[in-house]
């Protein structure tokens, strides 16, 4: 089917003229502002699509990609508004209607909504328009190009995850040409500043319009793993969904003393003092715990293990973490080591500018993650013990939020679980704790199960390219994501 293209060029010249009168800092011209206008050929749908449908909805996903990919949202600054205003126009085609808010000057999130019958509570699909750097220097293509080449469309975002907003519009835009009738209603949320971890995306949703979410009984965002069997075409080894993730409490460490000349020393010099403080953070070992989200994926991965040992340790995890030679052997591995533990990284030191000037202050700052189920008061106070120095502070850099956790017995879980095992009854289908974190928190906190879900299945070396160099897709991954993300809505949405 042929679309239309003159109307959408005027809108976006219009569009684009208004935002830089009210703010000329982000650049729209560059290879983002003329190729994202032209629109794919659309899948002509009168019901659920069947078998003979999905090459051609893979093929639009493909020229949607790569458009959307060529539109550089690179965080900070984001530019994330000409990215809004390239979906919406997307969705306006299919006769979405959708709003965009600019909650600061280039800045945007884009919230559309298919409405059910409101017999069950709305699902958000989830997905950040902003990216993380690229340096040009070190890929084999434009980053911004939206190129594709040897099976797979390339640039920055095309995992990390405009690859997954792809296959959450082409859910969106299914749903409604197919006019498939949804008992609830489906909100697509594109949000600003993920990358930065803070900002006017996800953060402002949540105080700012929390209106906009409530009530909903499931959202999907990225934040999970499916991993493809290395070596074996198109198998899968597992689905990991995230079901929680730790929670970041960085923290700034002050020790007090003396100042003076380098050549005259104090007995209290604040940089000696933050040094025997902060060995003796070093030298902590956290208490390990045992979290059900972590106990349920281990005790999963263990029938996928091949070391016997290992496989014991992992059944069982509440055994093995009583035994020294399994403790020793299991936090050796450092993703093992972060699900098991609250972790401290210390990341900064700051003394004096000046090698021959004691300074009065010496600090540090510190990485910690903590498990779900965790205080960060009572941590806090635990590493003020540690320090044991009255002239050593501790304080935490922002606000924090303890990690909560959503149920795998959900109908949302199930679905995944089955439209999983249909396509690839070898997979393990398990739950998954991120030590890093998404944007699920916030919604997590209002009483939303949030899940993160990986719809690509990608080996280790596929995932090499999220906020590394040629960041990828292959065509026949991005088509079975697409694929799978609207199976996977449909099951729970539809009537
Ligand atoms: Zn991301």
């Amino acid at each position: 089917m042929v679309e239309v293209g003159g109307g959408w060029w005027r809108i976006a010249l219009i569009a684009a003229v208004a935002g830089c009168s009210r703010n000329p800092a982000p650049p729209l011209a560059g290879p983002s502002s003329a190729p994202v206008m032209q629109t794919p050929a659309r899948v002509a749908l009168i019901a659920a699509p069947v078998e003979e449908d999905w090459k051609g909805l893979g093929d639009e996903a493909a020229a949607l990609l790569s458009q959307y990919l060529r539109i550089n949202t690179t965080n900070p600054p984001g530019n994330e508004i000409t990215a809004a205003r390239w979906l919406s126009e997307a969705l306006r085609r299919e006769g979405i209607e959708s709003r965009i808010f600019e909650p600061a000057p280039g800045k945007a999130n884009l919230y559309a909504r298919l409405a059910g019958d409101g017999s069950a509570r709305p699902i958000v699909l989830l997905n950040h328009m902003d990216v993380v750097l690229a340096s040009p220097e070190f890929w084999t293509v434009d980053p911004f190009s939206g190129v594709t080449k040897d099976g797979y469309i390339w640039g920055r975002g095309a995992l990390d995850m405009k690859g997954e907003g792809i296959a959450q519009l082409m859910t969106m835009l299914i749903l409604k040409r197919a006019k498939v009738p949804l008992k609830r209603d489906i909100i697509f949320l594109a949000t600003s500043d993920e990358e930065i971890g803070a900002g006017v995306g996800a953060a402002w949703i949540a105080e700012q319009q929390p209106d906009l979410v409530r009530g909903a009984e499931f959202l999907l965002n990225e934040g999970g793993t499916t991993r493809a069997k290395t070596g074996s075409q198109g198998a899968v080894e597992y689905y990991a969904v995230g079901t929680t993730e730790k929670s970041p409490f960085w923290l700034d460490v002050t020790a007090r003393g003396t100042a003076g000349h380098g050549s005259r020393p104090t007995p209290d010099n604040p940089v000696h003092r933050l040094i025997r403080a902060l060995n003796r953070v070093a030298e902590w070992r956290t208490p390990l715990v045992v979290t059900p989200a972590v106990e349920r994926s281990f005790r999963d991965l263990a029938t996928i293990e091949r070391d016997t040992t290992m496989r014991r340790w992992l059944s069982d995890i509440r055994t093995a973490i009583r035994d020294s030679v399994a403790v020793r052997q299991l936090t050796a591995d450092l993703t093992y080591n972060a699900l098991l533990r609250n972790t401290i990284s210390i990341t900064g030191v700051k003394g004096s500018t000046k090698t021959n000037v004691i300074p009065p202050t010496a600090s540090a700052a510190i990485d910690v993650r903590l498990l779900p189920g965790q205080d960060p008061a009572a941590f806090l106070a635990d590493l003020v013990r540690i320090i044991g120095d009255t002239a050593v502070t501790v304080k935490p850099q922002g606000p924090n939020w303890p990690a909560t956790e959503s149920s795998s017995e959900t109908e949302m879980f199930r679905a995944i679980t089955e439209v999983a095992r249909r396509r690839h009854p070898e997979a393990l289908v398990t739950t998954m704790m991120l030590a890093g974190f998404t944007d699920s928190h916030y919604f997590r906190r209002m009483g939303i199960a949030s899940y993160g879900l990986g719809p690509f299945p990608l080996t280790q070396a596929d995932s090499r390219g999220v906020h590394g160099n040629d960041e990828r897709i292959s065509l026949e991954v991005l088509r079975a994501g697409v694929r799978f993300y609207y199976e996977v809505v449909s099951r729970v949405a539809a009537k």
